[in-house]
């Protein structure tokens, strides 16, 4: 690992300061991926500035409803808090699938949106691959592709975003907020993370002087009727071959309303609004929860060892929303 120079900010505009001072430099929170991209050499800053200490740390209730979650909030904290739970259980179940217990206790909120893919050939320096270094190529494509994306993929990348929590931010609709040089601002949840495209290289929308310092989740009555389920290789410690995230609202045997996101299937938390289309207004029934699925998926495509993923997938969201077909009948 190459030396590097550390240190810890007081307040969010002191973050910033000390990042710009120092060109090739990034925030650290809780470092459970950025330290290991430094030990492979992946990522190789020459200052980190620790971010862990800001006031951005809590959890907080807004007045429309919603919540409101600090940057620097641990995940398990997240995921056990009351109002987390009862409002939004798919994003406490989408947490506590991730990781293991002493990971989730230090990764942060905000570090959860900046995790880099888990993509094999990324971490591997022998590799081609053009996130790590531009132009050089892709060894996933033609390679061992198991784990890697069937939409939205370019010649450049099929690279998966390995988060399970950003899968239910996607479906929740969360906006990102962010302090910079030049202000505040926030980015729909949706816009935060790129498809890779030509510039697989660039996973957000984060400028390169700002900092996330909360999400917030508006309010969503119909969330409490939710679920995350996350298909893997083994029950805990692995990352999703396939995940959903889904909110379903019914009434006289309709949908009135559906949210769902995918996981383990894109370069980015993939909100499924194809899926979504179909079910809102239609019959809550098992055919239409199939068409729905159909429809997601209809521009997906294999890479050879993942071609297995696009069957799971459908057949992982016709899952969900029966279940959640289901239990909105007693809600
Ligand atoms: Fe690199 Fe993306 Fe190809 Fe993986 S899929 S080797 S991250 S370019």
């Amino acid at each position: 690992m190459k030396n590097f120079a550390y240190a810890r900010a007081g307040t969010v505009e002191a973050a910033i300061t000390m990042l710009g001072r120092q060109p090739n430099s990034k925030f650290l929170g809780g470092g459970t991926n950025l330290v290991d991209l430094m030990r492979e050499n992946i990522e190789q800053p020459d200052a980190l500035v620790d971010v862990t200490g800001l006031q951005a740390g809590g959890i907080s209730e807004l007045p429309d409803g919603g919540i409101s979650i600090g940057a620097s909030v641990r995940n398990s904290a997240v995921a056990n808090h009351r109002l987390v739970r009862e409002r939004y259980p798919l994003l406490a179940q989408a947490i506590l699938a991730g990781a293991s217990g002493q990971i989730r206790n230090m990764a942060t909120t905000g570090g959860n949106l900046m995790q880099r893919t888990r993509c094999y050939y990324f971490y591997d320096e022998a590799a081609k691959c053009n996130k790590r270094e531009p132009g050089t190529g892709c060894d996933a494509i033609g390679g061992f592709n198991r784990m890697h994306a069937i939409l939205g993929t370019s010649e450049n990348c099929i690279a998966t975003h390995p988060s399970d929590m950003c899968v239910a931010f996607a479906a929740l609709d969360a906006i990102v907020h962010v302090t910079g040089s030049k202000g505040e601002r926030t980015i729909p949840f949706e816009e935060f993370h790129r498809l890779p495209g030509n510039t697989p290289n660039v996973d957000t929308n984060l400028g390169p002087d700002e900092l996330i310092t909360a999400i917030e989740l508006p309010a969503l009555a119909m969330a409490k009727n939710s679920h995350y389920r996350k298909v893997r290789d083994r029950s805990s410690y692995a990352f999703a071959l396939v995940s959903v995230a889904a909110a379903l609202e019914t009434a006289n045997g309709k949908v009135r309303s559906a949210r769902v996101a995918l996981g383990g299937v894109a370069h980015k938390p993939w909100r499924a609004h194809q899926a979504e289309r179909v079910l809102n207004g239609a019959d809550a029934n098992a055919e239409t929860f199939r068409r729905a699925a159909e429809a997601e998926l209809a521009e997906a495509r294999g890479f050879g060892y993942n071609n297995f993923k696009i069957e799971l997938a459908k057949r992982t969201l016709v899952s969900v929303l029966s279940e959640l077909a289901e239990s909105g009948k007693a809600q």
